[in-house]
């Protein structure tokens, strides 16, 4: 059920060791698939050549999700390189650190604009590559991350909760469109973990101990718990399952006092 042999991918949202991405990625190349995997802008470019270079034949290519023309090349190169495509994993977010500090109505027009350009749209722009090939292998599946701040206020989320909201709401909407291709698209809703995404949001140690207080698990999640899940809604086992949000945090949104 499990096995990705002969199957290619697409992995944007790799940063460094700790990106959730990475432990997706690492997943899917254990059990057979063949990546490409993306890296934002020369900064990142080292890391993720070397964390690459423990993956069979991997692609790797720059990706801005701001640019289409970015875009268009990371789709053309896997056309050439892999010929179709089976799953995307999208793990792209970011709002700027000023909107992640100062109270919520204070969100700036261009803050509000970036963080839902990158964090929401950008599903839409990569399903839209992705589909054309996707289809030449008769369907795929496409897997985002989110957070429960999508939903409920969690200090200093801000204007990311709301970007995840349109994500979730863009899930819902691609499924739909793609639902008649064969091309399913669902999002995990991760617990919180430390990863560089998350340094950003000041008072994530208190939010990681609230988990570990209050979620039925009594603890935080690992990036190779989330991976393991996107296995599932990647592969075979998840044939039936789109348009859904796959809550992959312990039980801490069950909660309530
Ligand atoms: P991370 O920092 O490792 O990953 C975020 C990625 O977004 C980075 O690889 C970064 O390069 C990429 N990115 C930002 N702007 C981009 C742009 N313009 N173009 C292309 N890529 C861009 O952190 P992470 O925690 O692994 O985050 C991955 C996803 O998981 C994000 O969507 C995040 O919101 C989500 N998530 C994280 C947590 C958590 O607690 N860490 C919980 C739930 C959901």
């Amino acid at each position: 059920m499990n096995d990705f042999t002969g199957k290619t991918g697409l992995i944007v949202g790799v940063a460094n060791k700790r990106s959730i991405a990475w432990a997706i990625a690492q997943a899917l190349a254990a059990r057979g698939a063949r990546l490409a995997v993306t890296y934002q802008g020369e900064r990142l470019e080292e890391n993720v050549r070397e964390l690459c270079a423990s993956l069979q034949d991997p692609l790797l290519l720059p990706l801005d999700v701001t640019d289409d023309g970015q875009i268009a090349r990371v789709f053309e190169a896997i056309e050439r390189g892999f010929g179709g495509l089976d799953f995307v994993v999208h793990g792209a977010a970011f709002a700027p650190r000023e909107e992640l500090s100062a109270p919520f109505v204070e969100t700036t027009r261009e803050g509000f604009r970036l963080s839902l350009d990158i964090s929401a749209y950008s599903l839409i722009a990569l399903a839209r590559g992705a589909a054309p090939m996707m289809e030449k292998r008769g369907g795929g599946s496409i897997v985002t991350l989110t957070y429960l701040g999508s939903q409920r206020v969690f200090q200093n989320y801000n204007v990311m909760g709301v970007a995840k909201a349109a994500l979730e709401a863009t899930v819902r909407y691609l499924a739909a469109d793609l639902g008649p291709r064969n091309i399913r698209v669902n999002a995990i809703s991760a617990g919180p973990i430390k990863t560089l995404a998350a340094s950003g949001i000041s008072g994530f140690s208190g939010i990681l101990q609230h988990y570990r207080d209050r979620a039925p698990l009594r603890r935080t999640i690992e990036t190779a718990e989330v991976a393991d899940a996107a296995v599932f809604l990647l592969g075979p086992a998840g044939r039936a399952v789109t348009a859904e949000v796959l809550m992959v945090d312990g039980g801490f949104h069950a909660t309530g006092m």
